[in-house]
């Protein structure tokens, strides 16, 4: 079985899961548990490391531990990496600092290939699609980062479909087809398929990543019975302990069920499931130990 998908129809292939950087991996994570899952990460053939300028705590330090890794451990394998980062949500003071401008985007490019040691990305995004600036300032922004050779790849994360339809467009039109589009698609948040995004890119031939697949862990077994003091749900931030309701758990049983009949945990239900889905070429996962991410690619990069 082969671990790798084809990029929508570009010359890229990606693994069927790939790992995210945005919890878990910024300075106030233990830098040798993000160094042990990174390098379990790599050594499975999980060859796709995402990022975005504001991952971690503080923002940026996910790519400045990144940086470290690269001149403790990766170096003498950039060639064999796929490495992503994104400009779009806020980052810095003053009115330069999110959004979709030329300014914006080109000066966060730098800062992040500063913060990872790297002199080019393999896949730049756009993170947001920012409705006060020209589509056509972000789309020639996104041509010209490539055309310097700081990316290799343009993608976009969460434009609605219209803007995807137009910015596809531009990009094929200027020469930089659109390699890839991030979106979050789970089982219990399905948007990109109700709102015809995946459908689109796969009839573009654009590939799709998905990202939160497990929920942010809500698709595991890590809720079933209480709220960890170390879980994402703790920290009551981005992941909310009201989403932890009766009909989610009883929703996780029948997961459990459903993966005990096919020899799955219901974290490779959840992510059997989103890449099942038509057009998905993989699964952006999220990690806080190497034992999760064992779990999450067995039956999948196996
Ligand atoms: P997931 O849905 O994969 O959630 C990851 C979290 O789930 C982990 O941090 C962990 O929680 C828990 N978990 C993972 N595996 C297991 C397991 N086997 N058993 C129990 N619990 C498990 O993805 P994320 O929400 O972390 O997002 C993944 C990536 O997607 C990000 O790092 C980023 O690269 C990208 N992303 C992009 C966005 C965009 O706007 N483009 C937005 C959000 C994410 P815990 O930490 O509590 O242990």
């Amino acid at each position: 079985m082969t671990i790798y998908n084809r990029c929508g129809n570009s010359g890229v292939l990606l693994p069927k899961v790939s790992l995210g950087f945005w919890h878990n991996f910024g300075g106030d994570a233990p830098f040798e548990r993000s160094r042990a899952i990174t390098r379990f990460a790599f050594d499975n053939g999980i060859t796709h490391f995402d990022f975005a300028n504001n991952y971690g705590v503080p923002a940026g330090s996910a790519e400045q531990t990144m940086g470290r890794l690269m001149d403790e451990d990766f170096r003498p394998y950039r060639d064999e990496l796929f490495i992503s980062s994104k400009a779009g949500y806020l980052m810095w003071d003053g009115p330069y600092g999110e959004w979709g401008s030329r300014k914006y985007l080109m000066s966060s490019l730098d800062q992040s290939l500063q913060r990872m040691h790297l002199d080019y990305v393999d896949l730049f995004y756009s993170h947001r699609y920012d409705p006060n600036t020209p589509i056509e300032e972000t789309l020639q922004a996104l041509v010209d980062i490539v055309r310097q050779g700081k990316a290799l790849y343009v993608g976009i994360s969460n434009w609605p479909l219209e803007q995807l339809r137009l910015g596809a467009k531009y990009l094929r039109e200027h020469d930089t087809p659109l390699l890839i589009y991030q979106g979050r698609l789970n089982m219990l948040n399905r948007e990109p398929i109700e709102e015809g995004i995946l459908d689109f890119c796969r009839e573009e031939g654009i590939g799709f990543i998905a990202y939160s697949p497990l929920a942010q862990g809500l698709l595991t077994d890590r809720y079933l019975s209480g709220i960890p003091a170390d879980s994402r749900m703790a920290q009551e931030h981005f992941l909310t302990s009201d989403k932890r309701t009766p009909e989610l758990l009883a929703y996780l049983h029948e997961l459990e069920q459903r993966g005990q009949a096919n020899g799955r945990t219901i974290a490779q239900e959840a992510l059997n499931w989103v890449l099942e889905q038509k057009g998905v070429t993989s699964v952006l996962v999220g990690a806080s130990s190497v034992e999760q991410l064992k779990n999450n690619i067995n039956t999948i990069l196996s």
